[in-house]
């Protein structure tokens, strides 16, 4: 049987580091078994569920390439279906309405509370058969068996087994009509085929009611892996306090998507000791029982680390496309009037941390450069620096190839002839052409800004700095 999987989350907020680990392992198992992977929209809760939250978890799973194979399927737009089922199970007698009032179910828990007792539905409208007018509001409630224990065995918490006993009659429909989210996650697992769902274990507690509800329907149940959750730096549950936790402000961070999916998949699932995996790796190495079973904690400096990694050792081309995204935040659109952003990432990837950074530090190849920083004008700017400006710009205007390598051999016959330092012609001229001291090699830095801005820029200096 073909694998199926799917990822499924209420679009109530942004898509967290907990989502998108719970919609990388599912979309792994899909591909490591050549099977199919689904995205489905749990927008039952209308007064909680937002449209902007729907665009940031597609713009998310997108910018991380965990391509869905169908859907997004939006269980709003089902609502014809869970009807179809609910009545279905009325007919069977495997559902009745509840005319029960909220004062009456109130009181029943106050006094099974005061009894000591597990709070629970009654069951008093399972065999209710007295008249109710039409405008009294019902709920709708599954009839769970009586009898029996529900089990599973989970594929990180093995097995579970619950009396009947312990679960009471769960509303299926709302007093306002509207489907409840144990029921609606049965009937769509069901009809889209999903054979393994994965996700977080806080619902480990609604699966042996989902459990009864998919053999109520005569509905194959599917295999349950629930993961263990994710915790903090601190050791508490990963949460806002934590920082950036969602997968988009870790984009805006200046982290790439290969370093991100990297570190999730190390969140609950290893291989051995290995750290670093590509995607290709994940898909050929990911099985289910190689989860673990223990919480896992937020580690950011690992994350910075596998940013690093990945700067240093992705091809240029892919670096760059995530380059270009940070240069168009801060105002870069027009690229034609730089460097290849490839060349930007060859010289920057060891330089810089984040792809932010990088986008900031190769702002003065794309635009005009508009201040001199001042410590490092007071450091280098000293006597004698503007005739080395000078200099520089009678031999590099001569200059007829704009390599890093001619450039470096004709500034360091500058150095020579002044029987000074390197860094006494480079810093100077890194000030002038970039407006920091800070940049690559100096001939990599004049090759990135390009010939004729660099001869600008250095004409500029001279009368700034020479005044
Ligand atoms: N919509 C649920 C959530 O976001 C997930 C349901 C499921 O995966 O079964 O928590």
């Amino acid at each position: 049987m073909e694998v199926k999987t799917r990822f499924a989350p209420s679009p109530t907020g942004f898509l967290h580091v907990g989502g998108a680990r719970t919609a990388l392992f599912s979309w792994l198992y899909a591909k490591h078994c050549k099977g199919q992977f689904v995205l489905r929209i749990e927008d039952t809760d209308r007064e909680r569920s937002t449209q902007e939250a729907i665009d940031a978890i597609i713009d998310s799973m997108k910018w991380l390439e965990l391509n869905w194979d169908e859907g997004p399927y939006y269980q709003t737009k089902r609502f014809d279906r869970y009807r179809e089922v609910i009545d279905k199970l009325l007919a069977e007698g495997k559902a009745y309405k509840c005319y029960c009032t909220k004062e009456r179910v109130d009181a029943l828990r106050e006094e099974q509370k005061a009894k000591g007792l597990k709070q629970r539905y009654d069951g008093h409208c399972r065999d209710d058969h007295s008249e109710h007018s039409p405008d009294e509001p019902y709920v709708i409630r599954f009839r769970n068996p009586d009898e029996g224990v529900v089990a599973f065995d989970d594929m990180v918490k093995g097995h579970i087994e619950v009396k009947n006993s312990e679960l009471d009659d769960l509303i299926i429909q709302r007093s306002d009509g509207t489907p409840t989210y144990n029921f609606c996650v049965v009937v769509d697992d069901w009809d889209m085929g999903i054979t393994h769902v994965i996700r977080g274990d806080d619902h480990v507690n609604n699966t042996p009611r989902q459990i009864n509800i998919y053999k109520a329907l005569g509905a194959p149940v599917p295999v349950f892996c629930h993961l263990a959750m994710i915790l903090g730096d601190d050791g508490t549950k990963l949460s806002k306090r934590h920082g950036a936790v969602s997968v988009m402000q870790y984009r805006e961070d200046g982290f790439l998507p290969e370093a991100l999916l990297n570190y999730l998949v190390r969140l609950g699932w290893s291989h051995g000791d290995q750290e670093v995996f590509s995607v290709e790796e994940m898909i050929n190495l990911f099985t289910l029982d190689a989860i673990t079973k223990s919480a896992s904690g937020f580690n950011t400096k690992k994350l910075e680390w596998l940013n690093a990694h990945y700067m240093k050792t992705l091809p240029a081309e892919t670096v760059a496309k995530e380059l270009v995204w940070h240069l168009n935040r801060i105002g870069v659109t027009d690229l034609s009037n730089g460097p290849d952003p490839k060349l930007v990432v060859k010289n920057y990837c060891e330089r810089t941390h984040t792809l932010k950074e990088m986008a900031q530090k190769a702002l003065c190849y794309y635009q005009e450069i508009t201040e001199y920083d001042p410590a490092g004008v007071k450091k280098w700017m000293k006597e004698g620096s503007v005739d080395v400006l000078k200099d520089a710009l009678a031999t590099l205007s001569a200059l007829t190839s704009w390599d890093a390598q001619s450039i470096d051999s004709q500034l360091e016959i500058i150095a020579k002839n002044r029987e000074i330092g390197m860094g006494k012609v480079g810093q100077p001229l890194r000030i002038a052409v970039t407006g920091s001291a800070m940049s690559p090699g100096i001939g990599d830095t004049m090759m990135l800004v390009g010939r004729d801005r660099t001869l600008k820029r250095i004409e500029k200096a001279i009368e700034h700095f020479g005044a």
